[in-house]
């Protein structure tokens, strides 16, 4: 089992969950493509699956991957997909100057991917 960082993610990327990972298995891609969007993803080889990342993520954006909903399952096929590129990746450093988003802005961007949950 892992954790799953989703497209909720995508373009938000405030690092909240970086900060609390203990084994610093939240990555980000040092280049931006079509394939590898901007968003962070979670090295499922160095996950211990110990959730606390789950949590701190005020955009919701992270799962167990078996409770990755429908809707998001090619996330979680792009998160293991860290394994084959590993070189490619590398733990970010977060900005202090973060907004938090409010309810509504959590739910504009579900809705903006189709997600109901
Ligand atoms: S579940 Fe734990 S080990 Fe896995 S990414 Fe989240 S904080 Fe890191
Ligand atoms: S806390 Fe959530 S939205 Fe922020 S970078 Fe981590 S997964 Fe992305």
């Amino acid at each position: 089992m892992t954790w799953v960082i989703t497209s909720l993610c995508r373009d938000k990327v405030d690092m909240a969950c970086v900060e609390v990972c203990p084994v610093d298995c939240i990555v980000k891609r040092t280049d931006e493509s079509a394939e590898w969007p901007n968003q962070l993803y979670i090295d499922p080889d160095e996950c211990i699956s110990c959730g606390v990342c789950e949590p701190e993520c005020p955009w919701e954006a992270i799962f167990e991957d078996e409770q990755v909903p429908e809707i998001f399952q090619p996330d979680v096929a792009l998160n293991a997909k860290i394994i084959d590129e590993r070189d490619e990746f590398e733990v970010p450093e977060r900005d202090d100057d973060v907004d938090v988003p409010s309810p509504d802005d959590v739910e504009a961007n579900k809705a903006k991917w189709g997600y109901a949950g």
